[in-house]
C-alpha cells in the first residue's frame, strides 16, 4: 500500500501555508532569533520555546488531522524545517525524531495505536524520538543486541541505546529490538515498540556534541523492561527492520531541508557581509573571490532545495522515494558543510567569533551528513535503485 494511501493527508490550501509560515516567521524572529547564542552557548534546553512549539501544533505537523495533527504534507513539512532551521538548527530536532516516531504508527500502528498514541503525540503531551543506534551498531542496524522477549501479556526488554537525540527530556520513543535474536536473515527478527519511560528504562548519560547544542542525545538503558504487547508496532513481530526503512524516507527528507536551512543562513547573512565589508576602498561583494563563494553557495542552496522539493513530492504522491531522498539528504547536508565554510571564510575572523551565527551553523552542518543513514550508505542506496531502476 502506497504512503499515501495509509496516511490521510487532508493537505492545507496554499492560502493555510502561507498563514503558518507567517505565524512561524513573526514566532522566530520575535522568540527565537533573539534567544539562540544564549541557550546554545550554554547548551541548555530551551523549555519556554518547546512550550511555544506545543501551542503551535509543530508536534503534530505531519500528524493525520483526524487525530489532532496539523496534517501538512511532507512538501510542506520541509518548507517549515527550512524555516525554522535557518535560525536555529537544533530545534527542528527536538520535533522531527519524535515526528518519525510518529510516523510509525500512522503508517504501520494498529487503528489501537494510532488512537491511544497520536493525539497525544499532536499535542506534545508525549514527546520523544526513535531509538535505533546502539554502541555497536548505528549503520549496521542488523546487528543490534536491544533484546524483546515475550512474557505473557507483555515483553521483556534488555539492552542498551546511543545518540538517541530527546533522550533525557522527551518521555517515549519507538525502540528498536531483536524478538527473534536467532532467525536468519536477522532483519526478520526485528520489532519497534513504542515504550513510555518506566520501572527499568534508565538515562545513563547525556552525550556532549561539537554541535545541535541544547537538544538532549544521550544514552539509554532497558534492564528488565516490561512492555505492554499491545505496544508492539503493527501488532506483528519482524516488521521492525521493514519498518524503520519506511519511517526514515521522512527524517532523511528533513535533514536535507535542515541542509538547505544552514546552507541558506549561511548564504544570506554572507550575502549581506559581503555588502557592509569593506577592504581595499570597496565592499569584499565587489572583489571577485567573494563573487564566486557567493555564486557556488546560491547555486548549491538552490540546487538542494530543489532536490527536497522532489523528494518531498514524491513521499506525497507516494510513490517509491529512496533514491529521491537519499539524493536530497547526501547533496543538501554536503553543501551545508560547504557552504558553513565559505560564510566563514567570507566573514573573515568574525566568522570565527561565537558574536555572530557563523560559528553554529559550521558546528551543525556535519551532524547532517552522519544522522538518518550516512552519506556514505545514501551512495550506496542511490546506486542500487539507480540499477534495480534501469536493467538491461
Ligand atoms: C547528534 C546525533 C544525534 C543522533 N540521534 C539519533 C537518534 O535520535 N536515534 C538513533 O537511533 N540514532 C541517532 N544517532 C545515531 C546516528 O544515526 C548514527 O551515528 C549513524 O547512523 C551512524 O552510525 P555509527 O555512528 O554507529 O557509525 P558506523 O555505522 O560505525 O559507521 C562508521 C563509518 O563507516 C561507514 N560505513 C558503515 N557501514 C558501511 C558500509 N556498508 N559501506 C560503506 N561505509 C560504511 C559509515 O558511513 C561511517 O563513515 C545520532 C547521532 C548523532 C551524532
Amino acid at each position: 500500500m502506497s504512503v499515501a494511501e495509509q496516511i490521510d493527508y487532508q493537505g492545507l490550501s496554499k492560502e493555510e501555508e502561507a498563514q503558518i509560515f507567517d505565524t512561524i516567521d513573526k514566532w522566530l524572529e520575535r522568540e527565537v532569533r533573539p534567544v539562540v547564542k544564549k541557550y546554545d552557548h550554554a547548551d541548555e534546553y530551551p523549555h519556554e520555546i518547546v512550550e511555544q512549539m506545543k501551542e503551535m501544533g509543530l508536534f503534530g505537523a505531519i500528524i493525520d488531522q483526524k487525530y489532532g495533527g496539523l496534517g501538512m504534507s511532507a512538501a510542506t513539512y520541509s518548507k517549515v524545517v527550512m524555516r525554522i532551521t535557518e535560525v536555529w538548527m537544533a530545534l527542528t530536532g527536538i520535533f522531527n525524531s519524535h515526528l518519525i516516531m510518529a510516523t510509525l504508527v500512522q503508517r504501520f500502528g494498529t487503528e489501537d495505536q494510532k488512537q491511544r498514541f497520536l493525539p497525544r503525540f499532536a499535542t506534545g503531551e508525549l514527546r520523544g524520538g526513535l531509538g535505533l543506534t546502539e554502541p555497536n551498531a548505528g549503520t549496521d542496524l542488523q546487528s543490534i543486541r536491544t533484546k524483546a522477549t515475550k512474557d505473557g501479556e507483555n515483553y521483556i526488554i534488555d539492552g542498551s541505546k546511543t545518540w538517541i537525540s530527546n533522550g533525557v527530556e522527551g518521555s517515549c520513543f519507538a525502540l528498536l529490538t531483536k524478538t527473534d535474536p536467532n532467525i536468519d536473515p536477522a532483519h526478520k527478527g526485528m520489532s519497534f515498540f513504542i515504550v513510555e519511560k518506566g520501572e527499568g528504562f534508565t538515562v545513563s548519560k547525556r552525550l556532549e556534541k561539537l554541535g545541535y547544542k541544547s537538544i538532549d542525545s544521550a544514552e539509554l538503558v532497558f534492564q528488565n523492561f516490561k512492555v505492554p504487547s499491545s505496544n508492539l508496532v503493527g501488532q506483528k513481530e519482524g516488521q521492525g527492520f521493514y519498518q524503520a526503512a519506511g519511517g526514515l524516507e521522512i527524517g532523511r527528507i528533513n535533514v536535507a531541508a535542515r541542509g538547505v536551512g544552514i546552507a541558506s543562513a549561511a548564504l544570506k547573512d554572507s550575502t549581506r557581509y559581503a555588502q557592509e565589508r569593506h577592504t581595499f576602498g570597496k565592499p569584499i561583494a565587489q572583489h571577485q573571490a567573494i563573487q564566486l563563494k557567493l555564486g557556488d553557495m546560491a547555486t548549491k542552496t538552490e540546487a538542494a532545495r530543489l532536490l527536497v522539493m522532489q523528494a518531498a513530492e514524491a513521499y506525497d504522491k507516494g510513490e517509491r522515494c529512496d533514491m529521491e531522498a537519499g539524493m536530497a539528504k547526501y547533496y543538501a547536508s554536503e553543501i551545508a558543510v560547504e557552504c558553513s565554510l565559505d560564510a566563514m571564510r567570507i566573514h573573515g575572523g568574525y566568522g570565527y567569533s561565537k558574536e555572530f551565527d557563523i560559528e553554529r551553523y559550521f558546528r551543525d552542518a556535519p551532524l547532517m551528513c552522519i544522522g538518518e543513514g550516512t552519506n556514505e550508505i545514501q551512495r550506496i542506496i542511490i546506486a542500487k535503485q539507480l540499477v534495480a531502476r534501469n536493467p538491461i
